[in-house]
This record gives C-alpha cells, sequence and structure tokens, in this order.
C-alpha cells in the first residue's frame, strides 16, 4: 500500500553509508578520467566562432598525458581532432552533418544553428587540405521532393565558410563523381538530400556502398540522427576508414555520457515533461547516478497518486502508479535525494485563459489540474540545486507554452543561468528544456545544450548510439 505522506515529506536525504554505496559503483573509469580536469564552457551557440574548439579532442587527450595518469585510455571515439594535415591533404571525406534547418514558405532558413553547428569540423578538414564532400538529410521527404532539396543552404554555408561551396543534384551517381573529381583541395561540395532515397533510412548495404565509393574517409557530426543506424549514419562507415566523430558529436558525447557518468559532486538531475511512460528510462539511468532528482510536469501526479493522494483532473497515467512507487523506492535505496515538487498551480482547463490557485501538492481540488510547480517548490528547488556542482535537466516543470505555466520551468532555467555563472557544469539535454532556456535567453549562458531530441533522451537513458557506436575507436593512449 503506498504511503500517505506528503510530497514535500519526499526528501530521501541520503545516508552517509548508502552514499558510500552508491559512490563505489561509480569509480571514474579509464575512459573518463580526462574528465577530472574541469570541461571547457562550451556552450552550444558558441560553438560555431570558438576557435579553439577544433583542438577540443586533441587537447582532451594531451591534457590527460601530462597529468601523469597510468594506464590506458580506451572507448573512446577516435576524432576528427586527431587526423593531421597529413591524414587529410588531398584526402576525399565523407562528411554526415545534420542540416535539417527550418525553412519558410520561400525557402529562407529560419534558424541557422544546425548549419553554425557544423562549421567547426568542415572548417577543420578544409584547412588540412581535404576536400569535403557534406550530406545531410532535409525533412521527411518521400523520394524526390523539390521543396526538400538541400539548395537554399548553400548560400549560408559559403558565408560561413568564406569559400564557394559547390552544389550536386544528387548524392550518388555519375553526375556526382565528376563534380567530387573536380573538386580542389579545401573545397566543398554539397550532396543532395540523402533521404530523397529511400534506401537512406533501410540503411541499404548497396547504396551505403554507392555514397561511401565517393570518398576516401568518413567523419559523422550529424548528433541529431546518431540515434538512427541510416546508410548515411552507419551503413557508410563499413566501407570507409577511418570513420571519425566530428566536434559536435564529441562535445554531446563529452556532457551527456563523460560529464554525466563521471560528474563534479555533487550531482542533481532535473526530469519533467508530460509523461513518466517517456522518460522512464532517463529517470532510471540518472537515478543510478545523481545525488539529488527533481521531478516536475505532469508526471509529478502520477508519483502523488502512489503516495494515496487526490490529483484533481492532472495528468495521470494509471498503469505507471507501480512503476512511480518502485522508483521512489529505488530513490530511497539508493541514496538520492528524490524532492517532487511541494505545491503546484492548478487550472480549472487546459487553456492559456483558465482561472488558476497555488495549493498544496496534498490538496488538489476535484476538477483542477495541476500545470505547473508553485512558488514554494521553486523555492525548494533553488535551494537544492545551490548545493550543486553538475545540472542535468531535461523536460519542462509545466506548461510553459502557456503564460500562465511557465513560473516553474523559467525559474529552473534562470536558476540554472546563475548557476553557470559560478562554475556549475550545466547540461540542458534535449527537447523541450532547450526550447526553455532560449525563451528565457539563457542559452548562451549553459555549459552545453544538446542539439539532439531523441538521441540525447537515449544517450541519457544509458543506450548506445548505432551511428556513435560504428566510429573508429580512439586510438589507446599509453599515459
Ligand atoms: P516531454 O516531451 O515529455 O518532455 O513533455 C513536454 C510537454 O510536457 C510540454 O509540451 C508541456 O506542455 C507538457 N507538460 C508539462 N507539464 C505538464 C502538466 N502538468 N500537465 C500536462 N502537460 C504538461
Amino acid at each position: 500500500m503506498a504511503s500517505a505522506a506528503t510530497p514535500g515529506s519526499l526528501s530521501f536525504l541520503p545516508t552517509t553509508s548508502s552514499r558510500t554505496t552508491s559512490r563505489n559503483r561509480y569509480t571514474p573509469s579509464l575512459s573518463t578520467a580526462f574528465l577530472r580536469t574541469p570541461l571547457r564552457r562550451l556552450g552550444f551557440s558558441s560553438v560555431a566562432i570558438d576557435p579553439l574548439l577544433s583542438l577540443h579532442v586533441a587537447a582532451k587527450t594531451r591534457s590527460i598525458q601530462g597529468k601523469g595518469v597510468k594506464g590506458v585510455v580506451s572507448m573512446v571515439k577516435k576524432s576528427v581532432g586527431d587526423l593531421t594535415a597529413s591524414d587529410l591533404k588531398g584526402k576525399k571525406v565523407f562528411v554526415r552533418a545534420d542540416l535539417n534547418v527550418p525553412l519558410d514558405d520561400n525557402q529562407n532558413i529560419t534558424d541557422d544553428t544546425r548549419i553554425r553547428a557544423a562549421i567547426p569540423t568542415i572548417k577543420h578538414l578544409i584547412s588540412n587540405g581535404a576536400k569535403v564532400i557534406l550530406s545531410s538529410h532535409l525533412g521527411r521527404p518521400k523520394g524526390v521532393t523539390p521543396k526538400f532539396s538541400l539548395t537554399p543552404l548553400v548560400p549560408r554555408i559559403s558565408e560561413l565558410l568564406g569559400i564557394k561551396v559547390e552544389k550536386a543534384d544528387d548524392c550518388i551517381g555519375p553526375d556526382v563523381e565528376k563534380l567530387v573529381a573536380a573538386l580542389p583541395e579545401g573545397g566543398v561540395l554539397l550532396l543532395e538530400n540523402v533521404r530523397f532515397y529511400k534506401e537512406e533510412e533501410k540503411n541499404d548495404p548497396e547504396f551505403a556502398q554507392k555514397l561511401a565509393s565517393l570518398a576516401d574517409l568518413y567523419v559523422n557530426d550529424a548528433f541529431g540522427t546518431a540515434h538512427r543506424a541510416h546508410a548515411s549514419t552507419e551503413g557508410v562507415t563499413k566501407f570507409l576508414k577511418p570513420s571519425v566523430a566530428g566536434f559536435l558529436l564529441q562535445k554531446e558525447l563529452d556532457y551527456l555520457v563523460g560529464a554525466v557518468s563521471n560528474p563534479k559532486r555533487p550531482f542533481a538531475a532535473i526530469v519533467g515533461g508530460s509523461k513518466v511512460s517517456s522518460k522512464i528510462g532517463v529517470i532510471e539511468s540518472l537515478l543510478a547516478k545523481c545525488d539529488i532528482l527533481l521531478l516536475g510536469g505532469g508526471m509529478i501526479f502520477t508519483f502523488y497518486k502512489a503516495q494515496g493522494l487526490s490529483v484533481g483532473s492532472s495528468l495521470v497515467e494509471e498503469d505507471k502508479i507501480e512503476l512511480a512507487t518502485s522508483l521512489l523506492e529505488k530513490a530511497k535505496a539508493l541514496g538520492v535525494s528524490l524532492l517532487l515538487p511541494t505545491d503546484v498551480v492548478v487550472a480549472d482547463k487546459f487553456a492559456p485563459d483558465a482561472n488558476t490557485q497555488i495549493v498544496p501538492a496534498s490538496a488538489i481540488p476535484d476538477g483542477w489540474m495541476g500545470l505547473d510547480i508553485g512558488p514554494d517548490s521553486i523555492k525548494t528547488f533553488n535551494a537544492a540545486l545551490d548545493t550543486t556542482k553538475t545540472v542535468i535537466w531535461n523536460g519542462p516543470m509545466g506548461v510553459f507554452e502557456f503564460e500562465k505555466f511557465a513560473a516553474g520551468t523559467e525559474a529552473v532555467a534562470n536558476k540554472l543561468a546563475e548557476l553557470s555563472g559560478k562554475g556549475v557544469t550545466t547540461i540542458i539535454g534535449g527537447g523541450d528544456s532547450v526550447a526553455a532556456v532560449e525563451k528565457v535567453g539563457v542559452a548562451e549562458l549553459m555549459s552545453h545544450i544538446s542539439t539532439g531530441g531523441g538521441a540525447s533522451l537515449e544517450l541519457l537513458e544509458g543506450k548506445q548510439l548505432p551511428g556513435v557506436l560504428a566510429l573508429d575507436e580512439a586510438v589507446p593512449v599509453p599515459v
């Protein structure tokens, strides 16, 4: 039988012994030993203009050597930063990027973030004399669909690289081969949308071989599609050696895997969003790593119900009540401080103009639904966050799309911005939390903002991404 304790009492403060046990299970492995050095602040929006980014991975490896650690660093993917002019000069490099930018009805780019994010890798390659064959998907075309052509991207890519980028009307075939043959060292050829071929998403080996036959080596910088085994993200690696990670992909791994597996402690995870069911994997995986877990969003009502509370007409997943109970027990067993909101903003309907009131979590009136966390919860969450050195956030605290229910989410965004300024590592783990920090105007202040929705969720769930798995291992560095 679930306990009838108020959610406010759900602060399972860790005991020394339980913490020690959990800590022991997460002794840093040699593969993540490099993260003992402070992480550089590489806010996503600064990636494109960070002149040092191209040295990021190589520098990281060197920094281990400097520390005099004994052992071998393995399981780190080989990076484009490991490739020097002697590896690259005159070589044809197939670069899979995520250039899936939004376009308006007149084919104007409305947000060029993804293009800017791909630039450091391309610049590193062309400045070392490589010939870049650039590939991406755009939208969800069914066969050749002119409105999903990559042609409108050419002027912006050219402008950012400072060279004239050539464009092919296809991504395989004799015409493309001719353009590749004519590419000068330091030149860039943009291939047409790789998803114009259904074989791309089917990871068809023949199609992958055709793509690969254009190049000598492969760089994957498309984090947003790394969780998909497609021909241009996974299939091509069977035919191209080396196959390495681009700088953007590497940075996502550094933060979403590295910093999360071996965090500066105390480490807090904030998980929100609509449903428990879509975040089970993330909660379970983070529970095993974090010291503090803050929960918000629609999922909290399933947890309240698990404790015998009335939740009015709030969102509840009846079939996940047992799971919520077991997650609460798991947190306790692991010595994780799990905080549920103590008060909520309730509404009489799901609408921007709903009537609202703030009530304790234990007193949600019948017929009212909880759509945001309340001011007491914000205070408690802020106090908990003040104790941390690393924070990861995935999912909004309320229905932040409606102004009346945005305060909780915006408070978290502002708190993380403040903590970033104090040297706390702040990681925004994709999806709606990214939209929230952008809305509040604090995106630039975060240590890392993930560029991938599905891919970051899968990484946070502890899954291996096929597009990453397929890449070559970094050469073990004796240190
Ligand atoms: P997710 O994609 O699972 O991260 O969920 C994000 C969505 O959760 C956003 O569109 C929010 O509007 C929604 N959400 C957050 N809090 C609530 C809530 N209390 N009730 C219903 N939906 C919510």
